[in-house]
């Protein structure tokens, strides 16, 4: 489970290729164990952090999602990257400043937590003749301040997408709460993502897990993992 890190270019795809086959391992058992086909889970690598010739190998071994938290970051790396034809998350806390820059390269913005950013990516998606993919980002602990919808205002932000032009309805998204057991935390945005999916079938994604969470994320219906340390190693700077 350990990453392996190094600054040697040459072996970085090769260390690249082992962090991938592990965790897609890990998928595979978690999957297994929870009586789930590994095909209903998608794995996204999060490149913050990461240089663009890392995503160039990861895409290279197969990997078509890449997620970024940083509009500074990603705006750069995905022009770098744009002939490898990627999809692009955002999972950041997106302020709306930012909203025009992200709405032409992302694909899917998962971090979608109020009203007025609803608002601003309509209108962007809308000049850019672009659709975006929202998540509604659901906070499941009490704490401000790490971004996230309270449970109770998630199925009306969730209307809202859905009825936004150049905006499709994803699903849900969310980050455990720090310093607890993420699976309780997991099972209440299962029930969220249920009652989202009611409303509005076609939303059936859910992301959720981590390098650290995957296996219970999975084992409570996560549909996507959002993936960082056990793929490209442990980052040096606190981005979260
Ligand atoms: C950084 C980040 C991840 C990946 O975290 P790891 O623990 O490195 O796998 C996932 N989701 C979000 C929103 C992140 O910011």
């Amino acid at each position: 489970m350990t990453p392996r890190i190094s600054d040697a270019p040459a072996g970085r795809r090769d260390e690249l290729a082992a962090n991938l086959a592990e965790v897609r391992e890990r998928i595979a058992a978690a999957c297994a164990a929870a009586g789930r086909d590994p095909g209903d889970v998608t794995l996204v690598a999060v490149t913050k952090t990461f240089p663009a010739s890392d995503v160039r190998l990861l895409a290279g071994l197969g990997l078509r999602q890449v997620a970024e938290n940083r509009d500074q970051e990603a705006a750069p790396k995905a022009a770098e990257c744009a002939d490898l034809g990627l999809t692009w998350h955002f999972v950041g806390q997106l302020q709306t400043n930012k909203v025009k820059s992200v709405a032409s390269y992302a694909g899917v913005v998962q971090s979608v937590d109020r009203s007025r950013l609803v608002r601003a990516l309509s209108k962007a998606a809308a000049n850019e003749g672009r659709t975006l993919r929202c998540l509604v980002q659901v906070s499941l602990d009490d704490k401000e301040g790490r971004g996230g919808a309270a449970p109770a205002d998630v199925p009306a932000l969730a209307d809202q997408i859905a009825a936004a032009d150049g905006l499709e309805l994803g699903g849900v998204m969310a980050v455990a709460p720090l310093g607890e057991e993420p699976r309780p935390a997991f099972e209440r945005l299962a029930r969220l993502a249920n009652e989202v999916r009611e409303a509005h079938p076609a939303a059936t994604i859910v992301s959720a897990g981590m390098s650290g969470d995957l296996e219970a994320a999975i084992a409570c219906g996560a549909t996507h993992v959002r993936v960082g340390t056990a793929l490209l190693g442990g980052r040096s700077a606190i981005v979260r």
